[in-house]
């Protein structure tokens, strides 16, 4: 079995679907005790009974912890949980999003939509991110399980907070009307960026994932083994009327060089590469007593601070007519 996460704990916010449910199993798979945090704690439990089940004879194991995590006191009790059961915390995925379908142009969106997304996509994160740091400054190393001190907080926000979107004039409809949604993804990017600046020097590495949209996959077709965990692999892509219709996703898919939407694994495992080990030792420390196999294993070590692209070449792509 993979053990790049070995010992580890991990949090991870919006676990019961889409590409937290993926990086909640994958994260188990690769050796991390594992808390699922969502507001559906009949997908999150479904998923920790999965996640045990394969991989509980391993030594692994998950919880769920139903979370709100716009509610700072529901994600302080998060974190509580988590070190209570498993002694620390090392990852902190905050992934838990939405984008709602009232979202619209500066124009018509409601005050209270705006509240509503700004509540979860960044308030969330900042929750998240506080209550992890004050986890992570406690946690202390242990060579025998290559454990470290400090900790990975990998924040979701998206590629729209990187490039611009509008609304497409030939005729198939909108292909996305989101306002809130990319305002809050642009405020996730530079709140990421200073907590990874401010928190370095303790061993604290922040990065944010930027995704792009992935393709919704019929049940029967998904070959991940645990994919009846909450029924067809539903995200919020789902919700929209992007991919509906062969024309509007022959539209879409001009603008992806790699020319295949993406899945929610690809974000996972972008996730992964990030939460591997997370001591990020400074000059000082190697001068004085670094122990050299820590680093030489960890993966992401000097990575912090980025907005980490995982968007088949979207925002890289000027696309020009025929
Ligand atoms: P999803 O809708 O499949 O899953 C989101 C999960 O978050 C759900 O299980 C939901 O119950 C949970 N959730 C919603 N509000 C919550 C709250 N207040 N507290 C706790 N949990 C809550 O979403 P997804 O498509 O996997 O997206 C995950 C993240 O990726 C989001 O932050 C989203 O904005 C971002 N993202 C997704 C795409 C995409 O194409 N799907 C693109 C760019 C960015």
């Amino acid at each position: 079995m993979p053990n790049r996460l070995s010992h580890k704990v991990a949090i991870v916010t919006g676990a019961a679907s889409g590409i937290g449910l993926e990086s909640a199993i994958l994260f188990a798979s690769e050796g991390a005790n594992v808390v699922l945090a969502d507001l559906n704690i009949v997908a999150a439990d479904k998923a920790v009974a999965a996640i045990k089940k394969e991989y509980g004879s391993l030594g692994i194991d998950a919880i769920a912890v139903k979370t709100d995590v716009s509610k700072e006191e529901e994600v302080k009790a998060l974190v509580d949980v988590a070190v209570q059961t498993f002694g620390r915390l090392d990852i902190m995925f905050n992934n838990a999003g939405i984008m709602h379908p009232a979202d619209d142009t500066a124009l018509n969106t409601e005050e209270r939509i705006w509240d509503l997304t700004m509540n979860i996509n960044v308030k969330g994160v900042w929750f998240g991110s506080k209550y992890a740091i004050l986890a992570m400054r406690a946690n202390k190393p242990d060579a025998e399980k290559g454990l470290q001190t400090g900790g990975s907080i990998i924040n979701v926000a998206s590629f729209v907070a990187i490039h611009g979107c509008r609304d497409s004039p030939i005729g198939l409809g909108s292909i996305r009307r989101m306002r809130v949604d990319t305002a809050s993804k642009g405020a996730v990017l530079a709140l990421t960026r200073e907590l990874a600046m401010t928190h370095a020097r303790e061993g604290i590495r922040a990065n944010s994932l930027c995704p792009c949209v992935f393709k919704l996959i019929p049940a029967e077709l998904y070959p991940h083994p645990f994919l009846n965990v909450s029924g067809p692999l539903k995200t919020r892509t789902s919700l929209m009327d992007f991919l509906n219709t062969p024309e509007k996703r022959d539209r879409r898919l001009v603008h992806l060089p790699l020319g295949r939407f993406g899945e929610a694994i690809e974000q996972a495992k972008a996730a992964l590469f990030c939460s591997s080990l997370s001591f990020s030792p400074t000059v000082d420390d190697h001068a004085k007593q670094a122990d050299p196999t820590i680093v030489a294993s960890d993966e992401s070590s000097y990575i912090t601070g980025t907005d980490f692209k995982v968007d088949g070449g979207l925002t890289s792509c000027y696309t020009t007519p025929l």
